[in-house]
């Protein structure tokens, strides 16, 4: 057994981390750099894009042949935990959701030509895009079979869509969509999947929806489809492969969410740490109080457990794996560890941590929603239970 990252990838992440520490980090102390909704403005995301690309650090988990660098999952956990010790940090290397999870899908199960046309301008940070999934209620959430928005075939190599979904992350600003969309009954082959352009017709933004934290651009948007017309050569996958096409995606973009919170967990202790360094109550360095060092201590094994969960799940995916339990099991330690290291350290870092002087109210708020997006952690459980139930003692297995 060994732990150690091939040296191509400890190469990388040494470099991402220097590169955020230098480029990334001193960006967040400036008002001005913030767009409306509290992520960096666009026109420093173009500058500062410029030079991730000019220091050959762009896409990391991109094929080569395609402009990225080639990496699996075990590479892209170990540096998108770096990039993500800034909040701006994961989109300014064209690593954040839900571009990332749209394009490890398409560049996964697309042919040559959808390729060509809807996922290389999503690598050469050209478009932005979306996954269209989620329905309010009565439809589809935790269970994609309550689905009803339709895709009929109108017979002429085209698809007819109707209905409704929200909370679509990016939606404002993407060009390019992947949408879920009803074609039949069959509880297991129901879904198939599509793309389509935002200048397409007989679709619309119904509304931004606001919420508690700081907005991906092009925020969460409750979208209508009203004969939106899509070619059939625009389908991904065969009809009924919906499903299969959601699993493919969600396991890797679910994880990469584990790779990013650890970041933010890391840069919420260290901020943590250097304020209990320097800070004194009572004749008593903050740091040197045993009921703080309880709280730092059991932190540091929180994240590093989340650490290892996550790394064997990227193992098991890198190596074919779908690597269910693993992800579900990452997804909730990390979401819950991510809001404990943010509530710690803005508790140990007193009023200041209650300010905007430093970053970790943003991830405070942000933190929230760990536990909801890419399956609500109760999701999860379920998922492990059933798990349990069906293997006992083999749920616990070395090896793929
Ligand atoms: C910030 C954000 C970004 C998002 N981005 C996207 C996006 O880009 N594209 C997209 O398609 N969707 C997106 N979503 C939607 C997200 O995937 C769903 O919110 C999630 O799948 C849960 O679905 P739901 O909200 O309909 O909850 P519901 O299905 O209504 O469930 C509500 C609650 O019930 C409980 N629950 C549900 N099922 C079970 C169960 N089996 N056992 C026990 N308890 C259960 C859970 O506590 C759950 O939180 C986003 C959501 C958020 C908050």
């Amino acid at each position: 057994m060994d732990f150690n990252l091939p040296k191509e990838i400890e190469d990388y992440r040494e470099v991402v981390r220097d590169f955020v520490d230098t480029h990334i980090i001193p960006l967040e102390a400036d008002r001005s750099n913030y767009d409306h909704h509290e992520n960096i403005a666009p026109n420093i995301l173009k500058a500062t894009q410029d030079k991730v690309k000019a220091a050959g650090l762009w896409a990391p988990q991109m094929p080569k042949d395609r402009g990225g660098l080639g990496f699996d999952q075990i590479g892209m956990a170990a540096s998108y935990e770096e990039m993500n010790r800034s909040i701006f940090g994961p989109v300014c290397f064209n690593c954040s959701a839900p571009d990332d999870g749209n394009m490890f899908v398409l560049n996964r199960v697309a042919t040559q030509a959808q390729k060509d046309k809807w996922l290389q301008p999503i690598i050469d940070g050209d478009v932005r895009s979306s996954f269209v999934m989620t329905e309010p209620h009565p439809g589809s959430g935790s269970d994609p079979s309550m689905m009803l928005t339709k895709a009929e075939p109108l017979g002429n190599s085209k698809w007819r869509i109707t209905g409704h979904k929200w909370f679509i992350t990016g939606a404002e600003v993407a060009e390019h969509f992947i949408l879920m969309a009803k074609t039949s009954e069959d509880p297991r082959k129901g879904l198939t999947a599509f793309m389509f352009h935002k200048d397409q017709p007989g679709w619309e933004i119904i509304r931004r929806i606001e919420i508690m934290g700081p907005e991906e651009h092009g925020g969460h948007c409750e979208i209508k489809f009203d004969g939106l017309e899509i070619d059939d050569a625009d389908r991904i996958m065969e009809v009924g492969d919906g499903l299969k096409l959601t699993q493919i995606r969600l396991g890797t973009a679910r994880l990469t969410h584990c790779m990013r919170w650890l970041g933010l967990a890391k840069r919420s202790m260290e901020i943590a740490t250097d304020y209990v360094e320097k800070r004194e109550s009572f004749k008593i360095k903050l740091a040197d109080r045993e009921s703080v060092q309880m709280m730092l201590g059991g932190l540091a094994a929180d994240i590093e457990l989340g650490r290892l969960i996550t790394m064997r799940a990227a193992w098991k995916l890198a190596n074919g794996d779908f690597a269910r339990k693993e992800v579900s099991m990452a997804k909730n330690h990390v979401a819950d560890t991510l809001q404990k290291a943010v509530d710690t350290a803005l508790q140990l870092n007193g009023a200041r941590g209650y300010s905007k002087d430093t970053p970790l109210e943003w991830i405070y708020r942000y933190a929230r929603q760990a536990r909801l997006v890419d399956g609500a952690s109760e999701v999860h459980k379920m998922v492990l239970s059933r798990f349990y139930r069906n293997e006992r003692d083999k749920f616990w297995s070395w090896g793929l």
